[in-house]
Formats: C-alpha cells, structure tokens, sequence
C-alpha cells in the first residue's frame, strides 16, 4: 500500500467550502488504497492577521509568545479537516507539532527541524485513519512552541515525507505547477513538466514562493520525490526531483522577482584589509543574511560597499551598520528600502557560455539599469530599481523561454 503526504496551502483550505473539497480529494486519495498524511497551512490571510495582532499590542512582540500566537492558524485548519473527514465516514485524526514531536532548536520564527517522531502517526496510519498535521511548526527542547519561518507548512510535509519514507510529497496549491515565472505576473508562463532539485531551490531562494527553499533542501538530501499540484483542479503538476541529461538542454528553466529586497550602502571606508571582516561579522552574528555585496574601485584609499539584505532584515541591519560606520570612521550609510531581484535561473547555464551577456543586452534595450549583479553557475541576478522588476522579469522571460535560448558560442558571460 502507498504511503504519502500531501500538503494543502492556505488558499486551498481558505474557507469552509474549500475544506470540504480539500476532504472529498482526500476521501478520493484513501479508497484509492492509499495511506495518506495531509499537512495544512492556516486559512488564506489568518497568520497575517495573527503577526497584525501581535503588532497591535506592542512594537517588539516577544519571539516566544509570537510563536505561541501565529502556529494556531495550522491547528484550526487541521481539525477542521478532520472533522470534515469524519464527517464523510473517513477516520481521521489531527495533531500538531507538540503531539507528534517535531523537534526543533530555539530560533523562535525561524527554527530549524531536529528531529520528526513517527510512531505515533504510524500506528494511527496501520488502525487506518487520515493523519493531519498542523505545518509551521514544531516545539523545542524546553517544550515551547516554536515555528518554522513563513510558507513553511511545506518544510513540515517534506521532513514528515522523509521520515515516514513516504513514496511522494504532493504540495496542493493555487496555480498547477511550477511555471518558468510566476503565472500570476507573467502572462506568458508556461508550466513546467519537470525540474530539478537543484534549479527549484534557486527559484525558492530567488522569489518563487510556489516551494519554501528549504522545503526543497531537504526533498533534495532524503530525495523525497516532490509534486505540485493544483487544489483547484486535476491537471498534471510538476515533478521535482533529481536532475538528467535532457534538463541540461534547456537553458534557462525559470525566470523570477523578488520585490522583497533592501540595498544598504555604507560610504566612505578606508580600503584596508580586514574591512570586510568588520562590516559583515556582526552582520553575521545578528543572524541576518547578505545575498550580493559590490565594493567600489577605491578612490583616495576609500571605498563604497553596497549589499542587500531581505526586507523584514532592513531596520536591523540598518541600526548595525550605523553603529559600526561610526566605529570605523565610514562617511555614512544610505539605503534604498525596496530594490528588485530578478534572476534567470537553468542548470543549462552549466554547459552554454553567453547567459549573461544576453541577459545585460535583454535589458539594456529596455533601457532597464542594472545596479548589481550574482552569479551562480546555474543563475545570474540583477537588482534592478523595483519600479522595473516586473518589466524585466517579462522581457527576460520573453527573451529565454519563448524566444528559445539563441546564444551564439562566440559570446562569452
Ligand atoms: P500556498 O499558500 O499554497 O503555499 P503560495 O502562495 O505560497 O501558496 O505559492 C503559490 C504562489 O506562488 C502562486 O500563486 C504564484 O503566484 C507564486 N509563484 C511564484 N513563482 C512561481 C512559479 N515559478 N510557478 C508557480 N507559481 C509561482
Ligand atoms: N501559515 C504560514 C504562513 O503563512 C505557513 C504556510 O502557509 O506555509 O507563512
Ligand atoms: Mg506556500
């Protein structure tokens, strides 16, 4: 008998309606002869109005009871489900992340997974009832409540799929696939019949919210087969899974935007050895991840640094940096609070020279200004001034996918 797990975003369970149908695709899935568990996100809009809650009663809301606060979206949702189940003859059963013991460290808003306990799903799996779990979340070592950072109901299905060795993880959501960019901003997506671990982790990391990143991270070590589907309809998704020749000779798989971007510029530091290192280790420290940097050609022994950070990183990063441009004697720190990345990403680029070079020409005859640039053997990222970004995303995405992937070997990248 096949064992899987299928995740339910919060679009798909966003009202009583929607529950219902997400119970009868379960129902479906059971006398099919499969054993089945199914993770839930909250309702559409419900952790958001839990954050503006918090946000309501107080500036700096306490990390632990933030956490306490936010993971109740997942656990209404997934006794809701069971009661609907039930409701249809289906034995079922709800738990959240304390009940089952997903383990976590500490890092309230942002832990990591240690461990997932499965005995008791298990045994509830061989009496024959419908598993549910609550996503998001898990509980650490001194039993508080933790949650897992935003969209990562996915991360909890994939570690539940890994664990139980379920046969495959099918993520349900609100478009029926991966596309080669965001439907809902490109027109001219077109859906993805397969990819591979390796580009769905860029596109998470680059902005494609259709997969958590670490979700992928980790379906791509326990190499838990991944499929996204529509919860709307019965269309073919996406596989997800582990890379073969013929993906190679497609040059770039997907194009994406990330409006979600901060640019800090720390102005004005003496260019000496060690300079990198003073700036970035507190940085580092706070827990705050820098994507590019670019330092300027030095100029009278002084030198600019620029580098963005994600948004909701934006005020800490920016308090840092004052305080350290005040140690080291720098002219100042300016900031632009919303830049756009946009990013081609294809594990194609491997093998063909030219990628970025065609990628600056796309945009330059859109008169698009690039103000950084990060490669990676299978990407190239631009940040672009955000009122921009969803142009270039379409013409990148005009050029690379529905213009075919025309690079002339004589360019070079
Ligand atoms: P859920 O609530 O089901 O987890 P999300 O909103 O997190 O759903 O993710 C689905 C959304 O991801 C889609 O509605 C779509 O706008 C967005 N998205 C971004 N990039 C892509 C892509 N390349 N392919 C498909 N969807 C994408
Ligand atoms: N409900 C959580 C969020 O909105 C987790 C998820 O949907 O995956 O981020
Ligand atoms: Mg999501």
């Amino acid at each position: 008998m096949s064992l899987i797990v299928q995740k339910y975003g919060g679009t798909s369970v966003g009202s009583v309606d929607r529950i219902k149908a997400v119970a009868e695709r379960v129902a479906r899935g059971r006398q099919a002869g499969r054993k089945m568990v199914v993770v839930v996100s909250a309702m559409a809009g419900e952790t958001n109005r839990l954050f503006k809650l918090a946000s309501e009663l107080s500036d700096t809301p306490d990390l632990r009871e933030t956490d306490a606060l936010v993971s109740t979206g997942e656990q209404v949702s997934a006794a809701l489900l069971s009661i609907r189940l039930q409701s249809l003859g289906v034995p079922a059963i709800s738990f959240v992340a304390d009940q089952l013991k997903i383990a976590t460290d500490s890092n309230h808003g942002r832990a990591r997974i240690k461990s997932v306990e499965c005995d008791r799903v298990v045994k509830e799996l061989e009496r024959g009832r419908i598993v549910v779990v609550a996503g998001y979340q898990g509980v650490d070592a001194n039993g508080n409540i933790t949650t897992l950072g935003r969209g990562a109901s996915d991360l909890t299905a994939v570690a539940l799929a890994a664990a139980l060795k379920a046969d495959a993880c099918e993520i349900y959501t609100d478009v029926d696939g991966v596309y080669t960019a965001d439907p809902n901003l490109c027109p001219r997506a077109r859906k993805l019949r397969r990819v591979s671990y390796d580009e769905m982790l860029e596109m998470a990391a680059l902005g494609a919210k259709v997969l958590q990143g670490r979700s992928v991270e980790l379906a791509r070590r326990y190499n838990v087969p991944l499929v996204v589907l529509s919860s709307f309809s019965d269309s073919e998704g996406t596989w997800v899974g582990k890379e073969d020749r013929s993906m190679e000779d497609v040059l770039v798989s997907g194009v994406t935007l990330d409006q979600n971007q901060s640019k800090i510029t720390i102005a004005g530091v003496e260019d000496s050895p060690g300079l990198a290192a003073k700036i970035f280790g507190p940085i580092a420290a706070a827990g705050i991840v820098i994507d590019m940097i670019i330092q300027n050609a030095s100029a009278d022994g002084h030198t600019d640094m620029t580098f963005t950070v994600a948004r909701d990183d934006l005020k800490r990063a920016l308090e840092l940096m004052r305080s350290i441009a005040a140690d080291i004697g720098a002219a100042g720190v300016r900031h632009e609070a919303q830049v756009a990345k946009v990013s081609i990403v294809g594990v194609g680029m491997r093998t063909h020279a030219g990628v970025a070079a065609k990628m600056f020409n796309v945009l330059a005859a859109e008169r698009i200004n690039i103000e950084m640039i990060a490669t990676s053997e299978i990407k190239v990222s631009v940040v672009v001034n955000s009122k921009y970004g969803e142009l270039a995303m379409r013409s990148l995405h005009d050029a690379f996918v529905n213009g075919g992937a025309a690079v002339s070997s004589a360019e070079t990248v």
